[in-house]
């Protein structure tokens, strides 16, 4: 049977050479560099990928929209990028300006109203463990999540059958027009796993989140922790991953369907198919992006093969890679 799916969508806006050779150099008018030829495997957790062209890590919105109005004065492709734990860059790199968001991470407690608000920067999990010094219910789930606020709204991330779109209130974004705007969630038209972020060009600069503040600080850091073992007990925290890379196909769990065809430790060079979770591939030492990107094809293609289920990765693979 023929793979009809065309679930590994891949950008390929071409590798080019930039004609900006000054260094060290700054974001005009402010003291933050712009990094040249920066090795996205420092910035993303499965530990691969090539260069990016030019990064930048903006330490405030002023700083936000001048990286913007940067890569637009010199016509370079923008790709944003939070934790780095949801994507799979090509061994070629990335052409144009990253974005990183690691410094915005402004973050206010509102005991009035029970919101909390957050820059897109933030750690979702310190943010959980933020609420849970407080007494704050809702955010309990999110403590196992390796990403950013923004990452979370952009993915609707979850686990324990609760998702970013239960808690969320409203979001602040940079339009493609370069203007602030707020959002709220049916406007975002979240579904499993999917906001209408991953398609558009909107950057996420915070997120508000409506909790349940009043509990026993001592029974949220409980809850919380108890989730944070569970998924220790269940899921390989050890090696350098992207979490599930495939989106479970109802009504079955990709993971089960997986497991089912024998591909627990199924491995391409440094690639593997992990044995304690069998919808987690592992970079076990050395991988390359093609070694991971070549798993997933084959694993896409057994899968519907033996079963006639489409697996659509969950994580975002970008760059160029060669079709397998
Ligand atoms: C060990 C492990 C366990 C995991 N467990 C879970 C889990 O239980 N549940 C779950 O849902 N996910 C899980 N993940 C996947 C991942 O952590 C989530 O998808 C997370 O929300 C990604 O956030 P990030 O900041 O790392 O985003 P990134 O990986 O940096 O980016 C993801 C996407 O969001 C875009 N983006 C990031 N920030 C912004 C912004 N501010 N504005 C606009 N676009 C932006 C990026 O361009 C990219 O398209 C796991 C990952 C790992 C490694």
């Amino acid at each position: 049977m023929t793979l009809s799916c065309d679930s590994l969508r891949v950008t390929s806006t071409p590798i080019r050479q930039t004609t900006i050779h000054q260094t060290p150099l700054y974001l005009p008018g402010t003291d933050c560099p712009i990094r040249s030829q920066v090795p996205m495997a420092s910035l993303t957790s499965f530990r691969v990928g090539g260069p990016a062209e030019w990064y930048v890590a903006p330490r405030h919105l002023e700083e936000l929209l001048a990286s913007l109005a940067w890569a637009n004065e010199e016509g370079l492709p923008l790709t944003l990028l939070g934790a780095g734990s949801n994507l799979l860059v090509s061994d070629r790199g990335l052409p144009g300006l990253l974005i990183g968001t690691r410094h915005l991470r402004n973050t206010y407690f509102d005991p009035d109203t029970g919101l909390v608000t957050a820059g897109s920067g933030e750690s979702i999990a310190r943010l959980a463990w933020l609420a849970a010094e407080r007494g704050w219910e809702g955010l309990e789930w999110a403590v196992g999540i390796p990403g950013t606020v923004g990452g979370a709204v952009v993915m609707n991330a979850g686990a324990h059958k609760i998702c970013t779109a239960d808690i969320l209130k409203e979001i602040q974004a940079i339009s493609p027009m370069g203007t602030l705007e707020r959002l709220t969630p049916s406007e975002l038209c979240f579904g499993y796993r999917t906001s209408i972020l991953q398609r558009g060009s909107r950057l996420v600069t915070q997120a508000t989140f409506q909790l349940k503040p009043g509990a026993d600080p001592k029974k949220v850091r409980a809850t919380t922790s108890q989730h944070l073992k569970q998924r220790h007990r269940a899921q390989p925290y050890h090696l350098p991953s992207c979490g599930s890379v495939f989106r479970n196909p109802e009504p079955q769990a990709a993971g089960w369907l997986i497991e089912q065809l024998g591909l627990k430790g199924y491995q391409i060079g440094g690639a593997q198919v992990a044995e304690r979770h069998a919808n987690f591939i592992l970079n076990c030492g050395g991988a390359k992006a093609s070694d991971i990107f070549q798993l997933i094809h084959y694993v896409q293609q057994q899968v519907e093969r033996h079963w006639s289920v489409c697996l659509e990765p969950e994580v975002r693979i970008l760059g160029e890679f060669q079709s397998v």
